[in-house]
This record gives C-alpha cells, sequence and structure tokens, in this order.
C-alpha cells in the first residue's frame, strides 16, 4: 500500500517541532490524508501498544504517550511505510542517521518525537485506530 500512519509524540509537541516536523514531512513529498491534534488516555495508549505489553518499557512508553497532546496522520507516499521510516530513522536518536526527524528533533530512546507504522497491515489497522473512513482524504 502507498499509505503509512504517524504520531507526533508529546516530546516533540511539548518542544515545539511540530510545525517544522510537519513541514518536513510535506517536502517529502508525503501527502497528508487525514490529520488530527488529540490526546490518548492511558487506557487508550495501553491499547494502541498492547503488542509491547509485555516488553519491560510498556509502562513508561504509555505514560510519556498519554502525557501529553499529540498529532496524529495518516500519509501517503510510494513504498509509504519504508519511505517514511527512512525519514524518521533509527528508534534510538543517538543511532540515527544526521537529518533524519529522530536525530534532528527526539529527545531520547523512549521520548522519540514521532511514530511511523512497521507494516503495510499495522499502517491500516493504527490508521483506523484514530480515523473513521469519512476523516480519510
Ligand atoms: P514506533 O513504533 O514508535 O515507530 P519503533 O518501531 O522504532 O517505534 P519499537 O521497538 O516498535 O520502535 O518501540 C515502540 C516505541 O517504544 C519506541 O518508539 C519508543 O518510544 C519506545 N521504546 C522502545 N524501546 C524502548 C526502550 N528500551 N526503553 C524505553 N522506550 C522504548
Amino acid at each position: 500500500s502507498n499509505r503509512t500512519f504517524t504520531m507526533i509524540k508529546p516530546d516533540a509537541m511539548k518542544n515545539g517541532h511540530a510545525g517544522a516536523i510537519l513541514d518536513r514531512i510535506i517536502k517529502e513529498g508525503f501527502r497528508i490524508v487525514a490529520l488530527k491534534q488529540t490526546k490518548l488516555s492511558a487506557e487508550k495508549a495501553g491499547e494502541f501498544y498492547a503488542v509491547h505489553s509485555a516488553r519491560p518499557f510498556y509502562g513508561e512508553l504509555v505514560e510519556f504517550m498519554s502525557s501529553g497532546i499529540i498529532i496524529a496522520a495518516i500519509l501517503e507516499k510510494e513504498n509509504a511505510v519504508a519511505s517514511f521510516r527512512t525519514l524518521i530513522g533509527a528508534t534510538d536518536p543517538a543511532k540515527a542517521d544526521e537529518g533524519t526527524i529522530r536525530k534532528m528533533y527526539a529527545t531520547s530512546l523512549g521520548e522519540n518525537a514521532v511514530h511511523g507504522s512497521d507494516s503495510d497491515e499495522n499502517a491500516e489497522i493504527e490508521g483506523n485506530f484514530f480515523f473513521s473512513g469519512l476523516e480519510k482524504f
């Protein structure tokens, strides 16, 4: 598929990077299919990251992702999932390539500025977690 799903996480929102990140995403050729500013409850964050529920960092992740406002968006571009993961860089910003969004804007491994879906299937599931069919253009 040509779509992926992203979130601008609470650290990047609080640090004032949302505008720069969205500008970069658009300049890299992604089209915005859907976009909203919202806040996850701890319950909703836990549901979104349920795949990580057995990991030691799950509690920290849920607490962080429900700690502030986020932006959620569905993006469209050829080869969207892989192309977007290249743009954001490694999970740990210390290991991310120069010029990637995480290298430029992330705080730490846990507070790493953005999310990007890891497969076409998860992009579809994650997009549907936040947006109804009528909100996708
Ligand atoms: P994302 O799913 O957010 O795009 P990712 O696919 O790069 O990130 P995952 O391994 O799926 O990374 O982990 C999901 C998220 O959990 C990471 O983005 C990060 O915020 C957090 N995380 C991962 N590993 C750790 C860790 N060791 N300590 C704290 N937080 C972590």
